[in-house]
């Protein structure tokens, strides 16, 4: 699950670590006030969607030469006039895709006077099996970028989680950084408070990116992208106040009613399989025979019929879906259940595009039948292979 960047700061500031004062908005009105309540003479006014690159964004209604969904304003009145401007505006970031996210909410912070712009993430190092801190000099633009072209500039600290955040791996970070003065001695306090924040909340990510030092010396949170483990969501009730479902895709939303792990793809075929290992692959067969699909959706072992038929129901009610896989291996999960579970929600919304079922294991036999006699319009397969260039061929061939 992810959040804001000025919710990330918000959670981020209740542990210590110094970011700038800053107000959330919906209206401009509510803008100049908060603007008002800042000391100036700088303000930043940022657009807060769920997708990072915004500084570089464009919004889609104001044409090319227009700023980007983070501008800096040196009066009131100014940024009051870009928030009249961005507000209610489409913004097209490297990470919105083409057809980006609408601004509905904007953050209004003190600007700072930034010296250097560094880059500060925590994440699950799955080679190491703990969490790491990643730090670079050359942060504020696009870190992949670095990655892809000066590796060496990008260092990993991983923490161990029995000691934490120790002396010698403060020193690392702020060597990788080259902080020296009041700035390594604000490196000393953030680094573990970000390690415990980051503990605490069982977050999947934390990025930083830019870290800053300040004209004074001193350092700043200046972005921040936080995403949560879903699976630890139970756990943190103050997290899940934080969810903005209108940054969510719609199709996500309903799946998560139902305890489906489903996501959203941008193929045309879409995919029912139980167990994630057999999803993933499912879409790599899709793929190999030359289509991609649409969406990712693991039934899970022990689905009853109707968390069936609400899953074909997402996948059916997706525009881009031309055609559908439904791929079982029957376990726990018996063949049959899925069976009349897709039938129920045939029968409920119609089917307007090909249908490859494959099942195999637990009651096939029944579950074969049920779609035999269902009158439904299903091409079987045997196995993934023929089931994956069946709805291939059927899809191109539409
Ligand atoms: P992103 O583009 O979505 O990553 O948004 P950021 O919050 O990282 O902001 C983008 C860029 O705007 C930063 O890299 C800075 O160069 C600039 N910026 C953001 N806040 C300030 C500020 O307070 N003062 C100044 N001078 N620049 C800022
Ligand atoms: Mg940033």
């Amino acid at each position: 699950m992810n959040i804001h960047e000025y919710q990330g700061k918000q959670l981020l500031k209740a542990y210590g670590a110094p970011v700038a004062d800053g107000v959330p908005i919906f209206t401009a009105e509510e803008a100049e006030a908060a603007a008002k309540k800042l000391p100036g003479p700088l303000y930043v006014v940022k657009s807060q969607i769920h997708a990072g690159g915004r500084g570089k964004g464009k919004f889609k209604e104001l044409g090319p030469d227009a700023k980007g969904g983070v501008r800096l304003a040196k009066s009131v009145e100014e940024v009051v006039a870009h928030a009249k401007e961005m507000l209610g505006n489409t913004l097209v970031t490297k990470q919105t895709g083409p057809a980006g996210k609408q601004v509905n909410r904007l953050y209004i912070e003190d600007g700072a006077d930034i010296d250097r712009e560094l880059y500060l993430s925590l994440l699950v190092d799955r080679t190491v099996g703990r969490v790491a801190f990643v730090v670079s000099t050359e942060g504020g633009m696009d870190i992949e970028a670095v990655a892809e072209a000066t590796p060496e500039k990008i260092i990993t600290v991983a923490i161990d989680p029995e000691t934490g955040v120790t002396d010698a791996d403060v020193a690392k970070i702020n060597g990788a950084l080259k902080l020296s003065g009041e700035a390594a001695e604000d490196g000393k306090k953030l680094f573990p408070l970000l390690y415990k924040a980051f503990s605490d909340k069982d977050m999947s990510l934390l990025e930083i990116n830019p870290l800053i030092v300040m004209t004074n010396g001193r350092l700043r949170v200046l972005d921040a992208k936080v995403s949560f483990d879903g699976n630890a969501l139970f756990r943190h009730d103050d997290v899940k106040e934080l969810r903005d479902i209108t940054e969510e895709d719609s199709k996500e939303i309903e799946a998560s009613k139902w305890d489906l792990a489903y996501v959203a793809l941008d193929g045309n075929i879409g995919c029912m399989v139980n167990g994630a290992g057999l999803a993933m692959a499912t879409m790599d067969i899709i793929k190999l025979y030359g289509a991609e699909p649409a969406n990712f959706c693991d039934v899970g072992g022990g689905a009853g019929k109707e968390k069936v038929a609400a899953a074909f129901k997402i996948i059916t009610a997706d525009p881009r879906v031309e055609g559908i896989l439904v791929n079982i291996f029957g376990g726990i999960m018996k063949c049959d259940v899925i069976a009349e579970g897709v039938v129920a929600a045939v029968k409920e919304v119609g089917l307007k595009v090909p249908l490859v079922v494959r099942l195999e294991g637990t009651n096939v036999e029944l579950g074969k039948k049920i779609i035999n006699e269902s009158g439904l319009n299903v091409i079987s397969a045997d196995d993934l292979d023929d089931a994956a260039q069946k709805i291939v061929k059927a899809v191109k061939g539409n």
